[in-house]
């Protein structure tokens, strides 16, 4: 676990230091408020902040709060500030700042031990959660709640992004002939051959899988063919045997000012396209927003 110590006094500081040494904590000493709240946002990594109440400047109580922004934004952290008799009331309010739990000052090792055996044991359970709640457990894909958080945290993006939409061929006749567990099969090595192609690629549902790129409709559309014949070229294992798949897909850009979910429907429209044609096939959407009528480009058929 990486631990951040924000402590303003030296002594404090080499107190615990000298606790976690040898205990397999990676620990990170600063010794102002503001310098702990920069570690926080550099450092994605760090578990828990052991913090003191009183600083110079910004106070603990404004870490907290902070902190805890941090831990709503879906990264597990837990906070635990270190507090003297004297600072009672400050511990109240730190406990509502969003402190997690607090441990007297000067600490007791054996009781900071346990208090961060604690914090684990809270943050493995707090990281299972947001896997759950964000990754598809068939695939270990992203899902599609995940997906259009993306999507909305890139609303205001200035440069061109493209969706890529794919969608399995005859995928139910997967399953009718040869049962549930075979299509299971085909879905996780679909998805198991997208994520190789990019790891951010979402199961939105279903057989059909999406990803945001970089770039304009050409470019998706280069990385869109990829993957289709990666699907196409090699026969799936599955239960059943080895099943030749195939996938249609979709592409459609998003310039700066439009709505995500016009570039959506877009998709939709344009790997709808590529069912109709024959599926096997990649179409990339000529329409950047919503004001055109949509033309349909028809790249790189198979
Ligand atoms: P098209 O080529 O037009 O896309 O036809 P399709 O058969 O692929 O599409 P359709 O939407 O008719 O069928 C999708 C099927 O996917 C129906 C549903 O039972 C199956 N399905 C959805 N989720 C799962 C899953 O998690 N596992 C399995 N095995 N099947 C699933
Ligand atoms: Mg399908
Ligand atoms: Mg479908």
């Amino acid at each position: 676990m990486r631990v951040l110590l924000a402590e303003p006094t030296r002594i404090g500081r080499t107190i615990v230091s000298g606790m976690l040494a040898q205990e397999g904590y990676t620990l990170i000493p600063v010794d102002t408020a503001e310098a702990a709240l920069e570690a926080l946002q550099s450092d994605e990594d760090i578990d828990v902040l052991i913090t003191a109440i009183e600083f110079a400047t910004m106070s603990g109580l404004e870490l907290c709060w902070e902190a805890r922004l941090h831990a709503d934004n879906g990264r597990p952290l837990y906070v635990i500030v270190l507090s003297s008799s004297r600072e009672e009331a400050k511990l109240v309010e730190a406990l509502d700042s969003g402190a997690d739990d607090f441990i007297n000052k000067p600490p007791n090792r054996n009781e900071l031990l346990a208090r961060l055996r604690s914090a684990s044991r809270l943050i493995q359970a707090q990281r299972q959660l947001i896997r759950f709640a964000n990754y598809d457990a068939l695939t270990g894909l992203r899902n599609r709640r995940s997906f259009f958080e993306e999507l909305d945290r890139m609303k205001d993006a200035d440069t061109v992004r493209s969706v890529v939409m794919l969608d399995i061929d005859y995928f139910k006749q997967v399953n009718d002939r040869y049962g549930h567990d075979a299509g299971d099969d085909v879905l996780r090595e679909v998805g198991a051959r997208l994520a190789r192609a990019d790891r951010a690629f979402a199961r939105l549902g279903g057989e059909e899988f999406a990803v945001v790129l970089a770039g304009d409709g050409n470019k998706a559309g280069e990385l869109a063919e990829l993957i289709r014949n990666v699907i196409a070229s090699t026969p799936v294992e599955t239960c059943a045997g080895p099943l030749a798949i195939t996938a249609s897909v979709g592409v459609a850009e998003r310039w700066p000012g439009t709505e995500f979910d016009q570039t959506m429907k877009n998709a939709d429209i344009a790997l709808y396209a590529s069912k109709s044609a024959g599926r096997n096939r990649v179409t990339i959407s000529a329409s950047s927003g919503g004001e055109h009528r949509q033309e349909i480009r028809h790249a790189l058929v198979a």
